[in-house]
């Protein structure tokens, strides 16, 4: 309406207004011939209602979001301030008036959340957020839940790498400036695993501690288990004897610094150890599997085909296994791993920040070409700073989705690939129904 009024009273402004239009929604590139499929499929896709696989709801100031925030580094394109999708976002969302963020025009946005804040105290501003994007339920990745997180809307993820982590971590520490941020929070976290008992005598004790604290976070709500293992070190696992690491537990559990192949043959056998109880206790295990931010990131280790064995490991047979962020830059090997009957993909960070809805059109069409039901949509928004945060990453998430989910069928139809209903059926499984499947 306001536009409306400007095309009239400022014809000039509302030119450039438009321009910023243009150019700030980012959107795929639809091949002629499937253009109109495309401008058919869209606004059916827009309407499904979307349950979000992977997502860290929060506010910057929280630190029970995250037990591994990463030391600044390079950012990929998509998510560095001068991105137009932000202020695409902002304005969808907040009516935020600015071509930028800059200085003044940032600060706006971040008084906008504010006094939002106070208007939707508690839940009710989250929910608000979920119900504008179409968003029926979220996966909140978290250490602990939050109060100003619905239960009914968000479903809770905790992380249980601590319990990889109970010996005198300075060796993995003082390997690169990372780890030396990573290892102070990870036994912290398993101190508080923990609750004041003392070391497990043993390694059966140990172990028994292990499931406890499974247990426990499953009764207190959580639907999945997460590892963000690949922050921490390679995807290799061996499959050690027990006899090894119960030696190793012996020689650290009251101090002393392992050396690395000690303290990797302990985390092989005690990874196995949680995959193997998850799928016990019906708890899926959630693995970040891409390339992960970070100087000392390594982009060899986090490669899924390193987790091959674990995955086609008949003695995991049980366990639910979810490749978080859908493997990139491996998401083609990632999609065959789901051939595997108990291995399922999550989309996000791929489809919402590292590529733009035009290259994720092409993943998603190589992925729905292999096993559409087993691919599940995330956005991984997170809280970024008080200007931009979870909100703008959970709109970038299903804006890249539904035009990358609609262009991908469009053209799968076009080359007479699939029907149209084959391919509304592949958009609501993967929007929707193949992650709620999993936790029916
Ligand atoms: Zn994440």
């Amino acid at each position: 309406m306001h536009r409306v009024l400007h095309f009239f009273l400022l014809p000039s402004a509302f030119f450039l207004l438009l321009s910023h239009f243009a150019i700030a929604q980012s959107r795929p590139l639809v091949s002629p011939s499937a253009a109109p499929i495309y401008q058919r499929l869209l606004p059916q896709i827009s309407r499904i209602k979307i349950f979000d696989h992977h997502a860290h709801p929060g506010w910057a100031d929280d630190a029970e979001v995250d037990p591994a925030p990463v030391p600044p580094s390079a950012l990929p394109l998509r998510l560095r301030e001068e991105n137009p999708d932000w202020v695409a976002a902002a304005r969808a969302l907040f009516a935020f008036p600015f071509p930028d963020l800059k200085g003044p025009h940032g600060q706006w946005l971040a008084d906008k959340k504010t006094s939002l804040r106070k208007s939707r105290p508690g839940p009710q501003y989250f929910d608000a957020l979920l119900d504008q994007l179409g968003i029926e339920t979220s996966v909140a990745n978290r250490i602990t839940m939050s109060g100003d997180l619905d239960p009914t809307r968000f479903k809770w993820v905790f992380y249980i790498d601590p319990v990889l982590f109970p010996f005198d971590n300075a060796g993995l520490a003082a390997r690169n400036p990372d780890q030396a941020a990573f290892m102070p929070n990870q036994t912290k976290l398993l101190r508080r695993f923990q609750q004041q008992s003392g070391p497990a005598a043993d390694l059966d004790a140990y172990l028994a501690f292990v499931t406890r604290v499974l247990e426990d976070h499953r009764s207190r709500g959580a639907i999945a288990a997460k590892f963000e293992i690949a922050y921490f070190r390679s995807f290799v696992f061996d499959d050690p004897p027990r006899d090894a690491a119960a030696a190793i537990y012996g020689k650290y559990r009251t101090g002393g610094v392992p050396t690395p192949a000690e303290y990797k043959t302990f985390q092989d056998f005690v990874f196995r150890h949680v995959v193997s109880e998850c799928g016990r206790l019906h708890l899926p295990v959630h693995i970040h599997s891409s390339a992960g931010a970070g100087d000392y990131f390594s982009v060899a280790g986090v490669n899924v085909l390193n987790l091959e064995p674990v995955l086609r490991d008949p003695r995991y047979e049980s366990t639910t296994f979810v490749l978080i962020h859908g493997g990139y830059p491996f998401e083609q090997p990632a999609i065959f791993m789901t051939l595997r009957k108990n291995v399922w993909l999550d989309s996000s960070a791929t489809g919402s920040f590292l590529l733009y809805p035009n290259e994720f059109k092409d993943v998603l069409r190589r992925w729905f070409t292999i096993a559409p039901e087993k691919v599940t949509y995330g956005s991984d928004a997170f809280p970024m700073d008080d200007r931009i945060g979870a909100e703008e990453l959970y709109w970038f998430g299903v804006h890249n989705a539904r035009t990358a989910t609609a262009a991908a069928l469009a053209e799968m139809i076009a080359a007479r690939e699939i029907t149209d209903s084959q391919a509304m059926a592949i958009a609501r499984g993967y929007l929707h129904d193949n992650a709620a499947s999993l936790y029916r």
